[in-house]
């Protein structure tokens, strides 16, 4: 018999395609987020759940009593509580790698933005406003050539430094718990520690993911070793920004500006106050957002997912499961 699987998303005709002939399916098409108890509900008799960030908890895990995969079509996987998981005897997986460089790419978008203003003189043009040349208070700063900061040299990291060295001439330092000799030579990067790593990085660009070390890891105190003209970019989790201080910040001048693609609460209420700058480029968490990429993890999650189900190893096990 099948084993029996449930979707909280539409995915695309092929990738349902091919779980269907390996799992019997239930998919959530309603558009809307599946209420929690619908949720459970839907859970009760699934083996697998394909999700993109629903929280697996202890109370989700209770009321799935023959789950035995949890796939998520993301790389980030902080909504897992790995020890509830590991206790019901549930693993999880992710999308590693296929959206490396859509990530960088998008990263880049928000470097560049937040630097030549793109959104803020969009509004700009559009309104009228426009009446001659363009004056000092129209300048940016550059990108090229600038010093890039990156914490969190994973894998998209390393795609990030690869355009930022090659792409632009920038200068690459990082900053991780361990060393990557072998990504200092590829894009000459220095190995930096934060504290340094903030004093002297033009662009200061969070890629760690969320974990119990990584929470509010930039704070007042990191915030104000920036320099006054630095950019600070969050294409990871919101959480791993005091966003508190990263007002007070920019409200004080301490830094120049921000691009972010994560947030705290999301989706971000519009009258946040992170909103009211006209020097943050705010986007709605579209790191990984374009076809072909979203295509491609949703294909990476599903193969996860029937790999899992069959009891074969997954190709993507998140660590934490590996033995
Ligand atoms: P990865 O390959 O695992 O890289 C993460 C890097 O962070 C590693 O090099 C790791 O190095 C470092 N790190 C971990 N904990 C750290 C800590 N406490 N302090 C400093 N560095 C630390 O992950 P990835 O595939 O590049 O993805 C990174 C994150 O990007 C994901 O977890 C996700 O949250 C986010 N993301 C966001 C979007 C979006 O749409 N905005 C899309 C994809 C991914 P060490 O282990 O040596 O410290």
């Amino acid at each position: 018999m099948k084993p029996h699987v449930f979707v909280d998303r539409p995915l695309a005709p092929e990738v349902e395609q091919s779980l269907a002939a390996h799992c019997t399916l239930d998919i959530w098409t309603d558009g809307d987020t599946i209420p929690r108890d619908e949720l459970h509900r839907r859970l009760s008799n699934a083996e697998g759940f394909l999700t993109a960030g629903r929280r697996i908890d202890a109370a989700l895990l209770e009321a799935a009593p023959k789950l035995r995969a949890v796939s998520t079509i993301s790389v980030g996987y902080n909504h897992f509580d790995i020890d509830a998981m590991k206790r019901f005897g549930v693993i999880g997986t992710h999308t590693p790698y296929v959206l490396d460089e859509t990530v960088a790419d998008l990263t880049f978008a928000l470097m560049l933005g937040a630097a030549r203003r793109v959104a803020e003189l969009d509004h700009y043009v559009r309104e009228g406003k426009w009446k001659r040349g363009d004056g000092e208070q129209l300048f940016g700063v550059d990108v090229h050539h600038a010093v890039l900061g990156i914490i969190g040299m994973g894998r998209i990291g390393e795609a990030v430094a690869k355009r930022a060295r090659f792409g632009f001439d920038m200068t690459v330092q990082y900053y991780n718990r361990s060393r990557k000799p072998d990504a200092e030579q590829r894009y000459e990067a220095t190995y930096a520690e934060l504290d340094e790593l903030l004093a002297t990085s033009d662009f200061v660009v969070m890629l760690a993911p969320l974990t119990e070390e990584t929470k509010d890891m930039i704070g007042r105190e990191q915030f104000a070793k920036m320099k006054a003209s630095a950019i600070y970019i969050n294409v990871s989790r919101g959480a791993t920004v005091d966003e508190d201080a990263l007002i007070d910040a920019l409200e004080n001048g301490v830094i120049r500006g921000a691009g972010l693609d994560v947030y705290k609460q999301e989706p971000i209420d519009g009258s946040h106050p992170l909103l009211r700058f006209p020097n943050v480029l705010a986007l709605p968490h579209i790191g990984s957002a374009t076809t072909k990429t979203r295509i491609d993890m949703a294909k990476a999650a599903a193969n996860n997912l029937i790999a899992a189900l069959n009891g074969e190893t997954p190709p993507y096990l998140v660590p934490e499961f590996r033995s």
